[in-house]
């Protein structure tokens, strides 16, 4: 794509090329994010003013808005300083007051002179049975009346702008803009009932009532696809891009993995089992992976992984896998040793504490393809790591990594296929929005034999009582997580209040029976620590969230969270995930301080009632909006103007599909169809997205 149609040019045009639009309007509205034609085209009205004629005021029910033509009468000026000068009028029924505030009276006789008809619209109010209309929105002859709006949009508004410039500049954009090729799969707009662009455009604008203002009316449908499938062709140009890059197929022979499995204490349950096909199938074709594999905390990612790992080494190559923290990094390390072991396959760490010669050796080993399987931090991914023959590379709870890392990974080695593990249930919405360019592989299953997490809300205040039944439950050889809050945004605050739980619990339960883990601590004392309390040597682990991500004791059956309402839903169902592991009964204890804000008590009663990590996340969203719930910073999520990540779920996966089919079956996007999209892509200003995207 060379550069921007010439046919929008007016669109990206200085907005003071508008009508109603000078230089303050246009600073005033370029706060507000409106900076050309296009941008204003797509601020929508959010409601509407009913301004069909009328024959009197005596149709409305007062307090309204009503549209009467009048006759003139006797001018009224005030009696003194202060005082509203008056007008009376009198329309086909009754006689009421149009009503000024500090007006000229020379500037009110020629605007309204006795005698004459004029067509006057504003709210009509009644004071002692008397019709007033203060300060008339329009005021025309009977001529001109035609230019009141029957249904008068009302935009929303940003300081240093009113709706009479917002509407003359939209209706001077309407007119300028061009009429543009169809974008849209003639047959599903046939389906949909929609309205071409233009039209929709002017639909939306000036509406005809309150049902075209709903986000549900055919022309902001429209238009909220047009703005959607502008970013899934994008996903799917990148996709596409990805998958023509020069990829290999890596097909395993069954071996290892069949060694493993018999090895395994427990059978894969039907979604592992489905996903380790998904993912043996994709790799075994000649084109790059880009796989997302989602499930929920405890449903058996790790599995997979090894699993797919296996398929790279069977085919005679090697795979690494990325975890975020160096404590999830050694975690996989001993959970997949052992079973790497009965394969005869060789794996091995490398995380940042790797120094000197040892860290030499484990290269030279990576380089002659004697290490077959990496896991570690991001480690794995620095220069000089170089492998004999990578096939696959897995990132564990992605959610931790920006999209730079993504794209580092793809430079590493460019038939390296790629699967994404995640463990947050985005809704479908944003998965779609934010991972559209992926094949996402789901595990919708948990593992049997997990018992449901008991969960409650307990004040602050009860920290006593909260202390002395967990001396009971230690006692009894039960497991704790006690999570403290994240006081600020900084790491040292969260040690103090850790360190200082730690000591309390310490004094209360025992020396030796509490151990601690924050994100300050040396490595080899985190090490120990969890090491601690794998073992079952501590009862009770006092952590900041480093814990949050992936730790599995399976013993552990108490999460406490201090300070709950300070936390993510996302995050809260993360921890929660911790327990609730083994057979025991688990509980999970969500610690707020009083008082409560109703919302905050509406989250926290969220995590009561479910332990479905969708369902939360799709309340999270609900309450929060798209941004927060994924944080913002790393998520990469498009800004809609008119398209509603919260509520159109259905327009984001038709726009995919429909988006990767335009792709398929018009790869460059030539035919009138494509050429069309092109222009749709210039339009939702996609051409540095397309551009950046392709990078990766
Ligand atoms: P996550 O998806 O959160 O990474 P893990 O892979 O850590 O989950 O698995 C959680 C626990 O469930 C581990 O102890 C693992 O051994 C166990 N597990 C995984 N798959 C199964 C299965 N099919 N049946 C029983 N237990 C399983
Ligand atoms: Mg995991």
């Amino acid at each position: 794509m060379s550069g921007r149609p010439e046919i929008l040019w007016p669109l990206f045009a200085d907005l003071e090329t508008l009508d109603g639009i000078g230089p303050k309007s246009a600073q005033a509205l370029a706060g507000a994010h409106i900076e050309k034609p296009r941008d204003l085209l797509f601020t929508l009205p959010h409601s509407g003013v009913d301004r069909r004629r009328r024959a009197s005021i005596l149709e409305v029910q007062a307090p309204a808005v009503c549209t009467v033509e009048v006759t003139v009468g006797k001018h009224n000026p005030p009696a003194q300083r202060g005082r509203p000068y008056r007008i009376m009028v009198e329309d086909a029924q009754t006689t009421f007051q149009l009503v000024f505030f500090r007006a000229h009276g020379d500037y009110l006789r020629k605007l309204l002179p006795t005698g004459q008809r004029r067509v006057v619209s504003g709210k009509v109010e009644l004071f002692d049975n008397v019709g007033q209309m203060v300060h008339p929105d329009h005021i025309l002859t009977p001529d001109d009346a035609a230019d009141i709006p029957v249904f008068e949009p009302v935009y929303p508004l940003t300081a240093g702008i009113t709706q009479k410039p917002m509407f003359k500049a939209t209706g001077d954009v309407l007119a300028k803009a061009p009429d543009l090729p169809e974008w849209i799969d003639p047959a599903l707009r046939a389906r949909e009932g929609w309205p071409e662009w233009k039209a929709a455009l002017q639909q939306a604008h000036r509406p005809m009532s309150t049902a075209e203002l709903q986000p549900t009316a055919a022309a902001r449908q429209r238009l909220a696809y047009d703005e959607v499938l502008a970013h899934q062709l994008t996903l799917a140009l990148a996709r596409a891009q990805a998958r023509r890059g020069k990829g290999r197929g890596t097909v395993g022979d069954n071996s290892k993995q069949k060694r493993v499995l018999a090895a395994l204490e427990f059978a894969p349950t039907g979604a592992q089992t489905r996903a380790v096909g998904e993912i043996a199938e994709d790799m075994g074709k000649p084109h790059k992976m880009n796989r997302l594999l989602q499930g929920d905390v405890g449903s058996g990612k790790t599995f997979v992984a090894l699993m797919a790992l296996l398929i790279a080494v069977e085919a005679g190559g090697q795979g690494v896998m990325m975890a975020p923290t160096e404590i999830l990094a050694r975690q996989h390390l001993e959970g997949l040793r052992p079973l790497a072991e009965d394969a005869g396959v060789v794996l091995e760490i490398l995380t940042g504490r790797d120094k000197g010669s040892d860290r030499a050796a484990k290269l030279a080993a990576l380089v002659a393809g004697d290490i077959q399987i990496l896991v570690g931090t991001h480690a794995v991914f620095q220069k000089d790591v170089v492998f004999n023959d990578l096939r696959l590379a897995i990132i564990d709870e992605q959610h931790r990594f920006g999209v730079a890392q993504r794209m580092e990974l793809g430079a590493k080695g460019d038939a390296v296929d790629v699967l994404v593990m995640t463990a947050t249930p985005i809704p479908r919405s944003l998965a779609l929005a934010q991972y559209g360019d992926m094949d996402v592989s789901i595990l919708d299953e948990k593992p049997p034999g997990r018992t449901p997490v008991t969960t409650a809300l307990v004040a602050t205040s009860k920290l006593d009582a909260v202390v002395d039944r967990l001396r009971a439950a230690v006692a009894e050889g039960r497991q704790c997580y006690w999570v403290c809050p994240l006081v600020e945004e900084s790491e040292v605050s969260d040690m103090t209040a850790a360190e200082e739980r730690f000591k309390r619990l310490r004094a209360a339960l025992g020396e030796g029976v509490v151990g601690l883990v924050h994100g300050q601590m040396p490595p080899s004392q985190k090490d120990e620590a969890m090491r601690a309390f794998v073992a079952g040597e501590t009862s009770v682990l006092v952590a900041t969230t480093v814990i949050e991500v992936g730790v599995n004791v399976p013993n552990a059956s108490i999460m406490v969270i201090e300070r709950a309402e300070s936390f993510g839903l996302a995050q809260l169902h993360q921890l929660r995930g911790r327990v609730g592991r083994g057979s025991a009964q688990s509980t999970c204890l969500l610690m707020y301080q009083a008082p409560l804000s109703e919302s905050g008590r509406q989250r926290l009663e969220i995590m009561r009632e479910t332990e479905d990590g969708f369902r939360i996340s799709e309340e999270d969203l609900a309450m929060r909006g798209a941004g927060d719930v994924i944080g913002t910073a790393q998520s990469g999520l498009p800004r809609f103007r008119i398209a509603d990540l919260e509520r159109q779920t259905a327009l984001m996966a038709l726009a995919q599909s429909d988006a990767r089919k335009l792709l398929l079956d018009d790869p460059d996007l030539t035919t009138e169809r494509g050429q069309a999209a092109r222009v749709l892509l210039w339009l939702m200003e996609q051409d540095k997205a397309v551009r950046l995207i392709s990078v990766g």
